[in-house]
């Protein structure tokens, strides 16, 4: 038997409670994972509080993020001992997820912890740092530089936030933290961000094209914050679109990709293909600085994370979460 979170089916929707589940509620998988250490992302707390249908099969535990220690395996790749991570992939959604102390997973899109990190750090990082490294290689591989300007970060103080201004300032970005939490500030400017705003600024109606103020953005935000990052980006930059945190909407015109050339890249870590996570987590390993990772990270235990989901919904948590599990 081992601890879990489960989500249930109820008459008025679905509802979370921790509980203990037998090794033979495990899903078939290639790989039986000790979870060490989980995460309350965005899509957690979704699950959790069922204000969105995440979760689309039932009982699911939930937890879009596994790090822990393989026990057994049957791929080659994988032996007992071995510290892993997984982000995505069906986790917590199809699959059971991470917030449980034990899980089976697939071996393919299984990626080896990196030093100098552990389960506990690689948990820290999340699908949010992961999602923040995707969005910062899709910038780089556009060709975005530092020469070219600053790079606007929307959705600053959140996860995907913290860890994207931290990345970029590590390699000489210029960022620019937008927040709606200007009590934040010196956390940001702390994480890396030259410059701090008001997401306000962002955040009401804009015009099709704006003065030219970024080389590049990365947005957690949606919405009129998407449309203006893209109407505010420099002739041929690119803006990463990662979230929907202020809304899934859209309300943009052509205009920055015809006149301008601006890219627009979607960034999904569900599914990102294996190689591209393997790169992903190569570059994090080299380029997050542990200290500034242990500066965004909250931790607490398995059964804090049903109390904590809806302060997460609510915009209120700082940087990251981690889920001790053992
Ligand atoms: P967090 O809740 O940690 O951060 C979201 C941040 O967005 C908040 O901290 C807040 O930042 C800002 N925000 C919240 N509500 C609003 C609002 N109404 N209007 C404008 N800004 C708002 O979430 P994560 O960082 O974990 O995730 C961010 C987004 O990215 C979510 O929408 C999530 O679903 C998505 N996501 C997508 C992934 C993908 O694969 N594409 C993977 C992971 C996350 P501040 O207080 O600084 O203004």
């Amino acid at each position: 038997m081992f601890r879990a979170i489960l989500v249930e089916k109820t008459a008025s929707g679905s509802a979370a409670r921790l509980t203990e589940l037998d090794d033979a509620q495990l899903p078939d998988g290639d790989v039986t994972v000790r979870v060490e250490w989980s995460t309350l992302n965005y899509k957690d707390a979704l699950a959790i509080t069922g204000r969105s249908p995440v979760v689309r099969k039932f009982p699911m535990v939930p937890g879009i993020d596994v790090a822990g220690t393989v026990e057994a395996s049957r791929a080659p790749g994988f032996a007992p001992g071995d510290a892993v991570v997984l982000n995505g992939w069906g986790l917590g959604e199809t699959r059971f997820g991470g917030l449980a102390e034990r899980a089976r997973v697939e071996a393919e899109p299984l990626v080896k912890v990196p030093p100098p990190f552990g389960t506990r750090e690689a948990a820290a990082i999340g699908t949010a740092g992961f999602t923040a490294m995707l969005s910062v290689l899709a910038l780089e591989r556009h060709g975005v530089t530092p020469d070219q300007g600053e790079v606007l970060v929307t959705g600053a103080a959140g996860g995907v936030g913290s860890v994207a201004i931290a990345l970029l300032a590590r390699r000489g970005f210029a960022v620019v933290a937008s927040t709606g939490r200007p009590a934040e500030a010196d956390y940001l400017r702390g994480l890396g961000a030259a410059r701090v705003i008001d997401r306000a600024e962002l955040a009401a109606p804009g015009k099709p094209l704006g003065a030219e103020r970024w080389a590049g953005a990365i947005d957690a935000v949606g919405s009129h914050t998407l449309a203006n990052a893209c109407a505010q980006t420099r002739a041929h930059g690119a803006v990463a679109a990662c979230g929907l945190a202020g809304g899934m909407d859209f309300p943009a015109t052509v205009a920055p990709f015809i006149l301008r050339g601006v890219a627009l890249y979607g960034i999904d870590s569900v599914r990102a293909p294996p190689p591209l996570r393997r790169q992903a987590w190569a570059r994090l390993a080299a380029d997050l600085d542990p200290a500034k990772l242990a500066a965004l990270t909250t931790e607490i235990g398995l059964a804090d994370a049903l109390a904590a989901a809806p302060g997460l919904l609510a915009g209120q948590v700082r940087g990251r979460i981690a889920v001790d599990v053992r």
